[in-house]
């Protein structure tokens, strides 16, 4: 029925989108799926700016690999990447942030090293960082946010460890993140702010120019409740957890194993290869896989 709709002169003209891309399995032959729909350049997520980083996360990715899948795409005939990042995961160090623009710069040095690379263009590295939300249901629920001055000190850092116009840098608004991760971790204490906000106008937040942080800061100062008890606290292994009495399946003592591993840097295989009995298998009553 869609289809019908679509005028295909006009679709042809439209700015396609991709998500970003795994770099662990990008291949030649996607590669040249990719090229069939217009796109100037690809995003890859890669997440932290170390390995140690991307260990505490479980992204199972190698700088091989990040390398491997810019090569490709280099070869193809593409001259600019998207890399995508988290700052303000947990363990994060100035270290690991130095690590993203380190990692950029090896991007660039990649792309002029490579003899059938793209003639008569630069190389554009775009380096995109958002703020680390920690989420309920997952092995980083327990964690706290970076506070804004933590994040702000990252980002410094960051835009000053870069050395070439090759490279951009962009990031999100801290104050965004901050909302979310309270409205992802608040409990039912939290409600009667959410109406006060919307009593103030705060609609549509997800759109910029519809945001207002300090309307928020208010609605939170007149119901008296701390954003920080929510944001920027580590909520404790034995406390009740707002949303614990849901019931999706994964016991809460594998995420705390995952935990406790994360601040190991020690990763955790694909399910595919080993289970980790995260508990999903009790609940349906036969293996996974
Ligand atoms: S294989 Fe199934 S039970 Fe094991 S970790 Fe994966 S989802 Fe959980």
């Amino acid at each position: 029925m869609l289809t019908q709709l679509i005028d295909y002169t006009a679709a042809e003209k439209i700015n396609l989108s991709l998500p970003s891309l795994r770099v662990d399995n990008f291949s030649e032959s996607l590669l040249e799926k990719i090229k069939k729909v217009r796109k100037s350049g690809l995003t890859f997520a890669a997440e932290g700016g170390t390995q140690r980083l991307r260990d505490v996360i479980n992204k199972n990715v190698s700088e091989e690999e990040i390398m491997n899948t810019c090569r490709i795409a280099f070869e193809g005939g593409y001259s600019s990447v998207k890399l995508y990042f988290m700052m303000g995961h947990p363990t994060e160090t100035d270290e690991d942030i130095i690590g993203i623009a380190d990692l950029a710069q090896r991007i660039v040095d990649l792309f002029y090293s490579i003899e059938n690379r793209p003639k008569g263009r630069g190389v554009q590295v775009s380096v995109s960082c958002a703020t680390f939300v920690p989420k309920p249901f997952t092995p980083f629920e327990f964690e706290p946010q970076d506070t804004r001055e933590m994040i702000e000190h990252k980002q410094k850092l960051l835009l000053d460890s870069v050395k070439t116009k090759k490279i951009k840098v962009s990031y999100h608004d801290p104050n965004v993140s901050m909302l979310e991760v309270i409205l992802a971790k608040g409990d039912r204490r939290l409600c009667p702010s959410i109406y006060a906000a919307w009593k103030k106008g705060c609609k549509f937040d997800s759109w910029e120019e519809h945001y207002k942080f300090d309307k928020w800061l208010e609605a939170f100062s007149d119901c008296g409740i701390d954003p920080s008890f929510y944001a920027n606290r580590r909520f404790g292994y034995d406390e009740i957890l707002p949303w614990d009495h849901l019931d999706y399946f994964v016991s809460k003592d594998f995420l705390i194993r995952e935990n406790q591993k994360a601040h190991r840097a020690e990763t955790t295989p694909n399910c595919r290869l080993k289970c980790a009995g995260c508990g999903v298998n009790k609940a349906v009553g036969r293996n996974c896989f």
